[in-house]
């Protein structure tokens, strides 16, 4: 079996810092006699997390932050008001690891929505980068799901019966394909309307953009693909509807161990196998798929 692993998969930019981070944090905390620990899991990788939670760092939530503690804040972001809790607490030390792109738009909505436009999020309200996002808007706003309905278009009419100024932007591991149909969408709603000010921020990371492209890419000349990630990982997920849209064959596990005995049936009569993985999931996961691969 050949197995090809795509191009822009793996940790981005934003994880690597965060984990850098993350380490120079623990080491120096444990250097000073303190407890370090995680704000929520600080990415959604279940065997990342846990390899930390062996090294003595918890992931732990506001309420139970121990006193004098190093505390890491996860890549997705935190909502506004458990930043202003952790900078209330005395004696915290407060490492930050909120991805520059997730931060970018924490001030984008800030400004915007300050400025009077009802702001729309395109993505998944129950996700901390979304929760993270809208607890910064300083006015009304609504979250839209990525796939458009009837629904959606009823509350963007009646968003647009009330609002003239509206302000879009998108969860950063949102397909570009569904924000520039939600797009789209709302400019046919405004028309010819000229009294409406329709802004709109491209928020979409540059690194999910590469990922799902190679992904695509590959998934489409190979027999069968795996898609490697945390379940509860947002842009893993949409790497899998991707490669899945190009080839039925696609499987999301986090590790080798979740492949099951179907699927490996399956993946022994392959000729060629892709990998691709989520912005969560180190090299060594990568590699340690690639070789249970090959040994099949
Ligand atoms: S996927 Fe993009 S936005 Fe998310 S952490 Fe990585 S670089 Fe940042």
């Amino acid at each position: 079996m050949k197995v090809i692993i795509a191009e822009n998969s793996g940790v981005c930019f934003g994880v690597r810092r965060a984990l850098d981070l993350l380490d120079e944090a623990s080491l120096k905390a444990v250097s000073e006699g303190r407890t370090a620990v995680m704000l929520g899991p600080l990415i959604h990788n279940p065997r990342v997390v846990d390899e930390y939670f062996r090294k003595g760092v918890n992931t732990v939530d506001i309420d139970s932050v121990p006193a004098h503690s190093v505390v890491i804040v996860r890549s997705h972001g935190v909502t506004l008001d458990t930043e202003e809790r952790l900078n209330g607490m005395e004696g915290l030390t407060v490492v930050d690891t909120t991805c520059p792109y997730v931060k970018r738009i924490h001030q984008l909505v800030e400004k915007k929505s300050m400025d009077g436009y009802f702001v729309i999020v395109m993505g998944d309200k129950d996700h901390s980068e979304v929760e993270g996002i809208t607890s910064r808007i300083k006015g009304p706003f609504t979250v839209v799901p990525p796939s458009y309905s009837p629904d959606v278009e009823g509350s963007l009419r009646e968003i647009l019966s009330k609002y003239k100024k509206i302000y879009a932007v998108a969860q950063t591991t949102s397909r570009p394909a569904n924000y520039e149909n939600l797009l789209k969408k709302i400019r046919k709603l405004i028309g010819t309307d000229r009294s409406v000010s329709f802004q709109t921020a491209q928020t979409i990371c540059t690194a999910t953009l590469r990922r799902q492209d190679s992904a695509g890419e590959l998934a489409s000349r190979v027999d069968a693909m795996i898609v490697l990630g945390g379940s509860n990982s947002s842009n893993t997920a949409k790497l899998f509807q991707v490669v899945l849209e190009r080839n039925p064959r696609s499987f999301m596990v986090e590790s080798p161990e979740g492949l099951t005995q179907d699927v490996l049936e399956l993946l022994k009569g392959a000729g060629t196998v892709g990998i691709t993985a989520g912005a969560s999931t180190p090299d060594g996961q990568i590699d340690e798929m690639r070789k249970f691969l090959e040994s099949l």
